[in-house]
């Protein structure tokens, strides 16, 4: 007879189901948004109230594809999780991974090599300078690794962008791409999207040749604050992403 442990530790079945759907959305957002690398990059949700155990998605899984029900239940804690049949991708796990368990109030982390943020990240100054109303948003948000060394194949590489992000919500990672992270996951989506679009709004200013119409600090930082006081814009923006897969592709909730 198997006797089911009770973990005091883990949300409720309804919030793990809820946050099962609400990832499984935004892959399939992402991917409608030609922000996906195909089957690779990475979406987590931290399922516990440490974030020792989160859902991931599973290897070789396309974007457009992935589904609620096989997001893969994850615990950072567990050393064997490389050997399991259905383990996922190593370069995730140790940086997901890690990401949970030092930044439990990182609820969702969601990294991905957008075109746009991931030109930025080419360039010998990535910063997400304040030109429009998006760009701003991100004004002081924003830590900057200068330092990509390969592809992340040990803890320490998820240990090593965690103390580079410190408090900041967005990893702008030098030479490869972004990380961002929310205390929820429409937080999150809301984020990513609006980061890629601040890029892709900045990149084309700078392909123009011109000089940037830099904001001033105090202005910055005002519209930042603005954008984050701003009541319901990100759990408005999953929900009505949800509708449109509800009506248009509704097995991501299966
Ligand atoms: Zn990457």
């Amino acid at each position: 007879m198997t006797v089911m442990l009770r973990n005091d530790d883990m949300l409720s079945e309804t919030e793990v189901q809820a946050a099962r759907v609400d990832l499984a959305a935004s892959f399939r957002w992402f991917a409608r948004l030609g922000m996906h690398e195909a089957v690779a990059n990475h979406l987590s949700v931290a399922v516990s109230k440490d974030g020792s155990k989160f859902l991931m998605n599973p290897r070789g899984r396309h974007f457009s594809r992935v589904r609620a029900s096989e997001l893969l239940l994850l615990d950072s804690a567990d050393q064997a999780t490389l050997k399991r049949s259905d383990a996922p991708d190593p370069t995730a796990w140790f940086i997901h991974g890690r990401l949970h368990a030092l930044l439990p109030e990182a609820r969702c982390v969601m990294h991905l090599h957008p075109t746009y943020t991931t030109a930025l990240a080419g360039l010998d100054d990535s910063t997400m300078y304040p030109i429009d109303q998006n760009t701003m948003r991100f004004y002081g948000r924003v830590a900057t690794d200068p330092d990509f060394g390969g592809m992340a194949l040990a803890n320490e590489e998820g240990d090593r962008l965690a103390g580079v992000m410190g408090t900041k919500p967005i990893l702008m990672m030098g030479n490869h791409g972004v990380t961002v992270t929310g205390p929820s996951i429409a937080a999150a989506f809301d984020e990513m999207v609006y980061f890629e679009r601040a890029a892709q709004t900045l990149m084309i200013a700078y392909a123009s040749g011109r000089k940037l119409r830099v904001a001033p600090d105090d202005v910055a930082r005002l519209t930042a604050k603005q954008w984050l006081d701003y009541p319901h814009l990100a759990d408005d923006h999953l929900a009505e992403v949800k509708a449109i897969l509800d009506r248009e592709a509704p097995d991501y909730r299966q």
